[in-house]
C-alpha cells in the first residue's frame, strides 16, 4: 500500500492542491488530504511525487489501430475517396503481421500521449478472431487496457474480409468475449459499424448481444452528411430516428460521432440514454464538420473523446482532442465560453469510463491506478497558477513524464518502458515497403 502525495492533483473531477491517494493492487484505495490518509491507513509506504500534475489517464473512446499505416496516404480528400481508394484497398494489404505492426505503432503514441485506455473499433476479421487477437496482445505489449469493440459487419460493397453474417458476428464476439472473461486489461463489446454498413438485424443482434453480456455496444452515427440524406431518402428518417424505429437505443448505446444530428434527434439521444464519443479531429479532417457538444451536455448527454484512426487525425492524442473539441465548440457557436477545459478534461478520462462502463478514467476509490504524471516545471504548463487550464489549452507532449496502467509505469520520461519505439519504427518501415505515398 502506497500513500502519495503530489503538488495538484484533478481527484474526483476536481483540480486539488498538495493532494493525496492510496494505491494499492494497481487500484486506488482511497483519495484525500495526505495527513488523514496517513491517519486512516496506517500500514503504508510513504511517495512525495513533488511538483507535478497528477491526471486520470485518458480514455480514448474511438480508434481503428491499424489506420496508423495509412497515415498521410489518403489526406486531403474526401471521406468517399479515401475510403474507396485508400481504405479498402490497403487495408486488403494487411496481414496479421501488419496488423500487429500497426496495432504497435498507434498504442504505442496513444501510449505516449498519455492514453490507458483505448477502444479499437475492429474489422479486419477474415471470418475470425485471430487477427482480433493479434491486436488485443499488441495493447499489452505497449501496456495499455483496451476495449476491442468487434464491429459487425455485412454490407457487401466493403471488402470481403471485413463481411460477416449476423449468426457468424454474434458467435465469433461471444467466443472473444469468452477469451477475456477474466483480464482485467481487455474487454470485448460488440460494434454493428454504421446504418449504412451493418443491416438492420446486424444492428439489432448487436444491440441484444450487448444486453446479454451486460456491456455496451458501438455504432457509428451521422458522421457525414450523405448519411443522413441517404437515411432520409431510404427510410424517412433521420439516421438517429431510424435506429430508434429498430428498438436499439438505451443506456448501452454508444454513438460514435453525431455530427449530423438536428433538435430531434438529440431528443431522442436523452431520452433514450444513450452516450456519445466526439471525434473533434477526425471530423474536422475530414471535412465532415462540428458535432454539436455544448447542446450535448446542456441534454446532460454523456459525451467522452476519440481520435478515430491513425489516418483521418493523424495525432493520437486525447489530450489533443479536449483542445480541439472546446476550440471547435467556440469558434462555431461564437462563444468563448461554450465549452470549459473542464468540461473536455472531464469528456476525456472520467467519461470515457463511464460510456464504457470500466472503473477508470477518474482519480477516485476503486477505480484503476491508471494516471498521467505532468512535470509542473515544463514551459508549456506556466505560469504556475492557472497549471489547470494549461493541460488543456497548453500543454506540449513534453510535459508528460510518466504514464501509469494499473499501477504499472508504461512511459517514462517520454520512453516506452516495455518496447523499444526503434523496432516499432522498423517493423513499419518494413510492413509499408513500396507502398507509393502520395508525391510519388
Ligand atoms: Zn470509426
Amino acid at each position: 500500500m502506497t500513500l502519495v502525495t503530489a503538488e495538484l492533483v484533478f481527484a474526483q473531477d476536481r483540480w486539488r492542491r498538495r493532494h493525496g491517494f492510496v494505491l494499492q493492487g494497481g487500484r486506488i484505495l482511497a483519495t484525500g488530504e495526505p495527513r488523514e490518509l496517513a491517519d486512516d491507513y496506517l500500514d503504508h509506504e510513504r511517495e512525495d511525487w513533488g511538483r507535478v500534475a497528477v491526471v486520470p489517464g485518458c480514455v480514448n473512446g474511438h480508434a481503428h489501430s491499424f489506420q496508423a499505416l495509412l497515415r498521410g496516404f489518403g489526406d486531403d480528400l474526401p471521406f468517399m475517396a479515401w475510403r474507396d481508394r485508400v481504405l479498402y484497398p490497403f487495408s486488403e494489404r494487411l496481414d496479421a503481421d501488419a496488423i500487429r505492426t500497426g496495432a504497435l505503432l498507434d498504442f504505442a503514441e496513444m501510449a505516449l500521449a498519455g492514453v490507458t485506455t483505448v477502444v479499437d473499433f475492429f474489422y479486419l476479421h477474415d471470418h475470425g478472431n485471430e487477427n482480433d487477437r493479434v491486436v488485443i496482445e499488441a495493447a499489452k505489449e505497449i501496456g495499455l487496457r483496451i476495449v476491442l469493440a468487434r464491429s459487425m459487419y455485412d454490407w457487401s460493397g466493403a471488402p470481403k474480409r471485413y463481411l460477416e453474417s449476423p449468426e457468424e458476428a454474434v458467435r465469433h464476439t461471444r467466443e472473444l468475449a469468452d477469451v477475456v472473461a477474466s483480464d482485467t486489461r481487455a474487454f470485448v463489446q460488440p460494434a454493428p459499424h454504421s446504418i449504412h454498413a451493418a443491416s438492420p438485424e446486424m444492428i439489432q443482434a448487436g444491440a441484444s448481444l450487448a444486453e446479454d453480456l451486460g456491456v455496451p455496444f458501438h455504432i457509428h452515427v451521422a458522421e457525414g452528411r450523405y448519411e443522413r440524406e441517404q437515411s432520409l431518402s431510404q427510410h424517412g428518417l433521420s439516421p438517429v430516428r431510424f435506429l430508434d424505429s429498430l428498438g436499439v437505443l438505451s443506456d448501452r448505446t454508444v454513438m460514435v460521432h453525431c455530427v449530423w444530428v438536428d433538435e430531434d434527434d438529440l431528443s431522442v439521444m436523452a431520452d433514450r440514454g444513450v452516450r456519445v464519443i466526439h471525434n473533434p479531429s477526425a471530423n474536422a479532417f475530414l471535412g465532415d464538420g462540428v458535432a454539436p457538444l455544448r447542446e450535448m451536455l446542456a441534454r446532460r448527454i454523456p459525451v467522452a473523446l476519440g481520435t478515430d484512426g491513425g489516418c483521418t487525425n493523424n495525432r493520437q492524442s486525447v489530450f489533443e482532442e479536449m483542445r480541439m473539441a472546446a476550440l471547435l465548440s467556440k469558434a462555431t457557436l461564437a462563444d468563448a465560453s461554450a465549452v470549459s477545459a473542464e468540461d473536455v478534461l472531464i469528456a476525456g478520462t472520467a467519461r470515457g469510463g463511464e460510456v464504457l462502463g470500466l472503473p477508470v478514467g477518474r482519480i477516485a476509490a476503486d477505480h484503476a491506478a491508471d494516471l498521467v504524471v505532468l512535470d509542473l516545471d515544463a514551459l508549456s504548463l506556466q505560469p504556475d497558477a492557472t497549471a489547470s487550464k494549461q493541460v488543456v489549452y497548453a500543454m506540449q507532449p513534453g510535459a508528460i513524464k510518466r504514464v501509469i496502467v494499473g499501477g504499472e509505469t508504461v512511459v517514462e520520461e517520454g520512453r516506452l518502458t516495455r518496447v523499444d519505439h526503434r523496432e516499432i519504427t522498423a517493423k513499419v518501415a518494413e510492413v509499408t515497403t513500396g507502398w507509393a505515398g502520395p508525391t510519388t
